[in-house]
């Protein structure tokens, strides 16, 4: 019978963990967050990490910056974040407006408090396999998932559909680290389906309907899909055709339930870690 992976029960089994450590410590760890502009898909992004974090027992400061911001003034923000003891992770939400170039300013960001792990220092030392200081979420949430399944990683062949800086290319390096056998397919990529069909992990990050179909998945195969997107329902859906998909996996995700929960619990798990770095 196909397991469906509960992200939403591990992520709250996760986060009562971190309530209960940060209720142990003498100070409380602290997220900012820095919100330009206002896309309206971020603004409900960043309520969600701030109801968390406070949820957490953290301390939660959302700075919003206006849609006109100037790179000299976000980049005054992050310097003086750095400096701030109070603050043990910096978050900067993506996309920025269009006038901006987020890398410009994601390495200005203090590695010791780069909660997203998108620094080049921590990025690079992920593919050299040294431990970073902090994991991309997604990609780290997306292990913990599969560990506490204890789906095997080692040996097997993992297809990632995506090769984004936050979620493919990281999560490529954190199984590669874990000795799977590697494929990154994108939008240029011939035969995709040729390709996933040796999966036996097989993840799909490209925020397209039905990218992954029955016919594209091997039987057995564990199935993690990050995309998100809303329907023409309304309704929250994934890359993935779910029902027809189910019929072949092992193992699959939901979406809502499976890797969004994950990313959010994996944040949290990285402010506490960079607060004990920092503090302990
Ligand atoms: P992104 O930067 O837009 O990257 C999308 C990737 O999909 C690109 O590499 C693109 O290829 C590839 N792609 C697009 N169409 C394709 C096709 N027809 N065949 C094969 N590859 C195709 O996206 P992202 O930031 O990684 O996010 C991907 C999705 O995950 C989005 O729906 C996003 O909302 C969601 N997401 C969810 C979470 C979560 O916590 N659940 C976290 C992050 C992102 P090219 O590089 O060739 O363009």
């Amino acid at each position: 019978m196909t397991v469906i992976l509960d992200g939403k029960a591990l992520s709250n089994k996760i986060l009562d963990d971190i309530k209960h450590k940060v209720s142990n410590l003498k100070t409380k760890p602290g997220l900012a967050v820095i919100l330009v502009g206002n896309d309206p898909a971020s603004s409900v992004y960043v309520k969600n990490k701030e109801k968390q974090a406070l949820n957490s027992g953290f301390n939660s400061y959302i700075h919003n910056l206006s849609q006109n911001t100037t790179k000299e003034e976000l980049l005054d923000l992050i310097a003086k974040l750095n400096c701030d003891n109070n603050i043990d992770g910096i978050l900067l939400q993506l996309p920025l407006p269009k006038h901006l170039n987020a890398y410009d300013f994601l390495d200005k960001v203090d590695p010791k408090k780069d909660v997203d792990g998108f620094h080049p220092t921590n990025s690079g030392n992920l593919m050299i396999n040294e431990k970073p200081y902090a994991i991309a979420c997604t990609p780290k949430g997306i292990i913990r998932l599969l560990d506490e399944y204890n789906i095997q990683i080692s040996g097997q062949n993992a297809v990632i559909i995506g090769r984004s800086n936050i979620v493919g290319k990281p999560l490529s390096m954190l199984l590669l680290n874990r000795n799977a056998t590697v494929t990154i397919a994108h939008s240029k990529t011939k035969n995709l389906s040729h390709i996933t069909k040796s999966a036996d992990i097989l993840i799909s990050a490209t925020g397209k309907k039905n990218m992954v179909t029955k016919d594209m998945v091997k039987q057995g195969a564990t199935i993690i899909d990050v995309g998100i997107m809303r329907d023409s329902d309304g309704k929250l859906r994934g890359d993935v055709d779910f029902d027809n998909v189910k019929k072949v996996a092992d193992y699959i995700t939901p979406v809502p339930g499976g890797v969004g929960p994950m990313t959010i619990a994996s944040l949290m798990e990285n402010t506490l870690e960079l607060h004990l770095l920092n503090k302990g």
